[in-house]
């Protein structure tokens, strides 16, 4: 049978340890077979990044502005003890942070759902999507502990060097204080890849701040998204038929314990870090957890959302077998290629998109998983495969 073609290249940013093993089976096996693979290779291995000083990073960013969509496999983020193990030149920055910034995008965390894995939260039939603005806030703040009695203000210096201030307390004794910033630029970029990505897969946004109490810091977010929404975006929505629902954050997290799923959730930088990992472990495993980095000119990065996984690259090369779950990297595959396919008008290779993402839970649902699965799997008798067998499995029902 005939390949599937391909028009234009994907932006493949291969990456480390296990994740970088499983990348090359799901290729050899799930992809080479079907598809006529076009993608320009960028190796962000932690050595290759090295070597190049990191410009492979920024070279495969660039390339992502230039074809648009792109697929990722993880990347070890360097710490004091990659240093040593690596021989590095330097503690290389997080690949994801630089693309992240590059891109000026958001990232979006689903998980995928399947029967056999159910969530915690009963009412949780369909994926929820959390978008998390990913800058500033307490993540870039200045912070101070207080000594004793004294004043704490904020003071804005004009370019024309004239002050204005603001009493944040008067201390009587000890005690501390924070500044915060954010920027409008950064907040009109973050509205427009959500509504970008809620028009893209069709679902609702919510969107949810303290404004009630944070009168200007707060009430800026809230603005800046309802602007953006009724100039550039409130009519696509309806022609979607689609919604865009803001409300309090108590409020957002409250409906959202008793809803069905089947939106995207946009939170401010510290909702989103705290509510992602609610959500994630909520639904069953990090393993199962897909990631999209999304720009607001509509650019495409696909990723799973967990790390290169260590601990079992070093049992892989000690020799031993490894059960280590794939399906958030085949469905980081699937979303490049259906995304391109929609793009590029190919038919084809939407469908072969589709028949990946189908076959990969057909597996789970007859019972054969990788071991983090079968041991929280509510199906009887389920059948712990290896890596690799557990990728041959999905093999043989595409091909069926
Ligand atoms: P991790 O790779 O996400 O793995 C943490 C643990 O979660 C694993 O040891 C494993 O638990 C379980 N796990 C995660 N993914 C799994 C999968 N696909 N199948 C089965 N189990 C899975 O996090 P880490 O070990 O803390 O970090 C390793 C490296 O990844 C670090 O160098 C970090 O910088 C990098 N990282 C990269 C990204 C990215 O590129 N997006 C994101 C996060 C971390 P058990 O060991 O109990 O089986
Ligand atoms: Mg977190």
């Amino acid at each position: 049978m005939a390949k599937i073609a391909m028009t234009t290249p994907l932006v493949e940013m291969d990456g480390d340890e296990m994740t970088r093993i499983i990348w090359q089976m799901i290729k050899d096996e799930l992809l080479l077979p079907h598809i006529d693979l076009k993608t320009e290779y960028y190796d962000l291995g932690l050595e290759h990044r090295n070597a190049t000083d990191d410009q492979v990073t920024v070279d495969s960013a660039e390339a992502t502005k230039r074809l648009g969509v792109a697929v990722k496999c993880a990347t070890i983020t360097p710490n004091a003890a990659r240093m040593d193990e690596y021989d590095l030149k330097s503690m290389w920055k997080s690949p994801n942070g630089t693309i992240r910034a590059m891109l000026d995008g958001t990232v979006f965390r689903t998980p995928i759902t399947v029967a056999g894995i159910e969530p915690c939260v009963r009412n949780w039939v369909k994926p929820i999507t959390i978008a998390r603005h990913a800058y500033g806030d307490v993540y870039k703040n200045t912070e101070l502990r207080v000594p004793g009695p004294g004043t704490v203000e904020l003071v804005y210096t004009a370019a024309d060097g004239s002050e204005t201030r603001e009493l944040v307390q008067k201390f009587d004794g000890p005690g501390i204080a924070q500044g915060m910033h954010n920027l409008d630029a950064s907040i009109e970029s973050f509205a427009r890849s959500c509504f970008e990505y809620a028009l893209d897969i069709k679902q609702d946004i919510w969107f949810a701040t303290k404004d009630t109490i944070s009168k200007k810091y707060d009430h800026r977010f809230k603005d800046i998204f309802q602007e953006i929404y009724d100039a550039e975006y409130a009519s696509r929505f309806e022609e979607a038929g689609i919604e865009y629902f803001y409300t309090l954050i108590d409020d957002a997290v409250a409906r959202v314990m008793k809803a069905d799923g089947g939106f995207i959730w946009a939170c401010k930088n510290y909702d989103g870090d705290v509510m992602s990992d609610m959500v994630s472990s909520a639904f069953g495993s990090l393993a199962m957890m897909t990631s999209v980095l999304v720009s607001p000119q509509g650019y495409y990065e696909y990723e799973a959302a967990h790390g290169t996984v260590q601990r079992h690259y070093y049992k892989h090369l000690k020799g031993e077998e490894t059960s280590t779950n794939s399906v958030a990297t085949i469905f980081a595959w699937s979303g490049a290629l259906r995304k391109r396919g929609e793009l590029d008008g190919l038919d084809d290779l939407v469908a072969f998109a589709d028949k990946l993402e189908r076959a990969t839970l057909d597996t789970i649902e007859a019972g054969e998983m990788t071991g983090d699965l079968a041991l929280i799997t509510t199906l009887p008798n389920p059948k712990k495969l290896s890596t690799r067998d557990f990728i041959l499995a999905i093999a043989k029902r595409l091909e069926a």
